[in-house]
């Protein structure tokens, strides 16, 4: 196979058969996989001659951007070749007449965000890994902190160059706003983790570059409150960019992993919230939300105003995922309930928690009821691990879903997740997935160990 894959490309060192840990794992680097082969590909034309090659000799492929996920779903469980796609990382395009751009996949997302910033224009999807890619990002559906008033990846694809499992490319979507013209078949490869296709190619919607930005820190001295504010904060027509939750009990496991203060040590809970867009407009929809936390007890509103602090309080948010797994393996969920019940949720995980013993790190986006839990695993043994963590999670999705929630909200299901996915969906949609993987790869070769395509 390392012979055939090298004449295919050309190009020796850019096939690999001695492969490095880090390509057979996630970012948790928990669960293994084995492969036969890593190719390094530069171009469409190299993906579809490799998958042309994989579909007439029945190999699996795994395809990979960053490796940055949390869900198992770059781990090789057939064997095959492992499709690096992170070396096609050209920014073909910026297109600031129609505010598109045109990129490879491999293009990393803070590489992105960067240069459209230096245009004058945005890139809104800002999941909290910023060294992923952007086909990645797309494979996942990523969302991130910017969901409340941006909505997710998906909502910046305008159009998709595939390549489909038997080498076939096609093109879906283009630079148009609107599209009627025939299925959307784009949005089937949004989200679906490398099942469906290669993606070799990404048409983004970009928008105008926010002139101004605020960050607001407001404490509570309860969850309850400080989650219940959340309505309050939408209803109030204020526009918030990012509305996150944090525990103080998490605040102090990021202060003592960032070295960084919060303010307030006192509150319970924090929200942290986000506003962009034109200035006076951002200071009047802070200060809207700011009658908003007075009337629902907030013990102080600490807007952020120098940028350095501001800098400071998002490092401590986005580092917790980080700040666990310095201590402790951990295993982390990403499920979503509706934005009313995330209280009630974050209840319940502090209930489970004190009857199993089990410790969980709870933080979120509270203004789309994505809630981010960290099991810690502390001093378990390898079966006192597996078994207590299995009964946890399964109460833990239990719950989710009783409270009208779903699996996953933006890190998807890959192999760690399949189980509590498998428990709670329909059937009927289930057996629909299943048709549109036979139909667009019937030799099932693309990313086949996330099975629930089966
Ligand atoms: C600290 C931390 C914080 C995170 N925070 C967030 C967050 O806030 N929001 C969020 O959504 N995620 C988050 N993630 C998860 C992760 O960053 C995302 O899943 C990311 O979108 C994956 O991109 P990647 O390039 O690393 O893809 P990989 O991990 O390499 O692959 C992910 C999936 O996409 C498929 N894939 C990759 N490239 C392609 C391609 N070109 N064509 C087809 N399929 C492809 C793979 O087969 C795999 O199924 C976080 C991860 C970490 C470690």
């Amino acid at each position: 196979m390392l012979d055939a894959l090298k004449a295919i490309l050309g190009d020796p060192e850019r096939v690999i058969g001695q492969i490095e840990d880090k390509y057979l794992t996630d970012t948790l680097g928990r669960l293994k996989g084995e492969a036969d082969a890593l190719v390094f590909a530069l171009s469409t034309e190299e993906v579809s001659r490799v998958m042309k090659f994989a579909y007439e000799n029945s190999i699996p492929v795994t395809a990979r951007g960053a490796g940055t996920n949390l869900v198992g779903s770059t781990v090789p469980q057939k064997r095959g070749i492992i499709l690096d796609l992170s070396r096609m990382n050209r920014i073909l395009e910026v297109d600031e007449e129609t505010f598109t751009a045109v990129i490879e996949p491999g293009v990393v997302l803070q590489d992105f965000q960067a240069y459209v910033e230096s245009m004058g224009l945005f890139y809104p999807p800002d999941p909290g890994e910023k060294t992923a890619t952007i086909g990645g990002n797309i494979a996942t559906n990523a969302g991130g902190m910017r969901a409340v008033k941006y909505g997710v990846t998906r909502d910046y694809v305008r159009g998709l160059e595939v390549v489909l499992a038997d080498g076939t490319v096609i093109t879906s979507g283009s630079k148009n706003v609107k599209d009627a013209s025939g299925l959307q078949l784009r949005q089937l490869f949004i989200g679906s983790e490398g099942t469906l296709g290669v993606i070799t190619k990404c048409i983004l919607r970009l928008v105008p570059k926010p002139e101004a930005s605020l960050s607001v820190l407001v404490p509570y001295a309860d969850l309850d409150s400080g989650i219940k504010s959340v309505h309050a904060i939408i209803a109030a027509n204020a526009s918030p960019t990012a509305i996150e939750f944090i525990e103080r009990s998490v605040v102090e496991l990021g202060e003592r992993y960032t070295g960084v203060t919060f303010p307030c040590p006192e509150a319970k809970a924090y929200i942290l919230l986000t506003f962009d867009g034109v200035r006076e407009q951002v200071l009047q929809n802070a200060q809207r939300v700011r009658a908003v936390t007075e009337k629902t007890g907030a013990l102080d509103y600490i807007a952020l105003t120098d940028p350095r602090q501001a800098a400071d309080i998002w490092k401590v948010r986005g580092c917790f995922v980080k700040a666990v797994e310095a201590v402790s393996e951990q295993e982390p969920v990403d499920l979503v309930v509706p934005i009313n019940q995330t209280a009630a949720y974050i209840h319940y995980v502090h209930q489970v928690e004190a009857e199993t013993g089990m410790q969980m790190i709870a933080f979120g986006h509270a203004g789309d009821g994505n809630v981010h839990l960290c099991i810690i695993r502390g001093d378990r043994d390898q079966e006192t691990w597996d078994r207590e963590l299995s009964a946890v999670m399964h109460m833990l999705y239990k719950k989710a879903h009783e409270l009208g929630g779903l699996t996953s909200g933006e890190h998807g299901v890959g192999i760690a997740k399949q189980p509590y996915f498998f428990r709670n969906a329909d059937p009927a949609l289930l057996e629909t997935m299943r048709a549109v993987k036979n139909a667009l790869d019937p030799k099932r070769l693309l990313n086949d160990h996330i099975s629930y395509l089966k």
